[in-house]
């Protein structure tokens, strides 16, 4: 079988490792996890970034540190990973669902702002609240879906006019250029970056804040570590333990060196996908991705606008069967149980795509054999069906 995309652990991961056995360093303090914020500074442009345990606590510490809390609202994008939403109920607080934008699949600036303009509301106070549930709205989460960069100028205009803070989730975004500018520089507060064995870069598990804050960086990471003040066990708030180990920043330092290196082969991965199915468009489409927005390919794939779900499910079976691995893609957070009863401002893209994109391998190891028996199991069946 063919792996969708598995982690390419052939660099320094060993030593590195090796290394943490041999000096005893395995827990949450060590040199590699110095090493690796400061590797995760440069690549974003940063000005501070803390290393976490995951991506998922990197986005509940970043929405709890600006204040979400219970009963709290966070504008999140129906079409993401369940972790974006998990980060709110964390803080107590529910997510409100909005739509995606048909050209990038990311949040829709346009349904942000007709969101806010019609059903929120301030308060005597100036908390801007959420008409049907009373709830005060916080934050702005949009997320980097495929690792693309949404409309960050637009939402972050329409934020700062609401006097809410941006939190991006550029969870498999790492390498992403918004703007021209890195990814630190977006206009987000904070972004969140995660280093499962499915993004770009690993670190078997793990996340990162970054940010050009350097104060509220400092005082994440004093969150995030306990808010230990003193030796002496003193501790000023209740923080979380959402540390990184010197055993996961082993493995995300040497993977961090070969940055470059998987951005291109992840780009010329998908740049093959797109020149092989170009003739068989509309029947098969390459991923969203709107003219002069900036995108990592974490992941490559096809969209197939016009498929029905039996379609899709014949598709995933001749995958099957030609040894290609072939898993579905998010469903919307509107379809999760847990979010059964979130507010929700939706159009119905997110509904018309999620189940018409099809991943496919792009692990940057992928061979060029490899690649091309997926190329000729995707002609084959569109090639016939379309
Ligand atoms: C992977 C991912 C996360 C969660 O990161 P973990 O490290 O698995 O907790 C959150 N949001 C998005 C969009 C993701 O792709």
């Amino acid at each position: 079988m063919i792996p969708l995309c598995v982690p390419n652990i052939s660099g320094n991961e060993g030593p590195y490792l090796q290394d943490c056995v041999a000096t005893t360093f395995v827990s949450s303090v060590g040199p590699y996890v110095d090493r690796f914020e400061s590797m995760m500074r440069e690549a974003t442009g940063a000005a501070f970034a803390v290393a976490t345990a995951s991506g998922t606590t990197a986005l509940h510490a970043a929405l709890h540190a600006v204040g979400v809390g219970p009963g709290d609202h966070v504008i999140v994008p129906t079409y993401t990973f369940i972790a974006s939403a998990n980060a709110v109920s964390q803080c107590h607080a529910t997510p409100i669902l909005v739509d995606v934008g048909a050209d990038d699949w990311c949040l829709d600036p346009a349904l942000l702002q007709a969101l806010l303009a019609t059903e929120a509301e301030r308060d005597i106070a100036g908390t801007l609240r959420l008409k049907r549930t009373g709830g005060a709205i916080r934050a702005i989460l949009p997320v980097f879906g495929m690792g693309l960069a949404p409309d960050m100028a637009r939402i972050c205009a329409i934020a700062k006019d609401a006097g809410l803070p941006v939190i991006a989730d550029a969870a498999a975004a790492l390498g992403t250029m918004v703007d021209g500018r890195p990814l630190a520089q977006s206009g987000a507060l904070l972004t969140c970056i995660s280093f499962n064995g499915n993004k770009l870069t690993t670190a078997g598990g793990g996340g990162a804040i970054v940010t050009m804050d350097e104060a509220l960086g400092r005082r994440l990471k004093h969150l995030t570590s306990t808010a230990r003040v003193t030796a002496a066990y003193d501790h000023d708030v209740a923080g979380f333990n959402y540390r990184m180990t010197n055993l996961q920043a082993a493995v995300g330092v040497a993977q961090s060196e070969r940055l470059a290196e998987f951005l291109h082969k992840k780009r010329a991965i998908a740049d093959r996908y797109a020149t092989a199915f170009a003739d068989i468009a509309p029947a098969v489409l390459p991923f969203a991705h709107p003219k002069g927005r900036d995108g990592n390919h974490w992941l490559s794939g096809i969209f197939c606008p016009t498929a029905t779900e039996a379609d899709m499910a014949a598709f995933r079976a001749a995958l099957a069967a030609a040894g290609v691995e072939s898993r579905a893609f998010w469903k919307p957070m509107h379809h999760q149980a847990p979010y059964a009863a979130a507010p929700r401002h939706l159009n119905g893209v997110a509904d018309a795509i999620w189940n018409r994109i099809q991943p496919l391998p792009c692990s940057t190891h992928l061979t060029g054999e490899d690649q091309q028996t997926v190329i000729a199991a995707v002609r084959g069946f569109w090639g016939r069906a379309g």
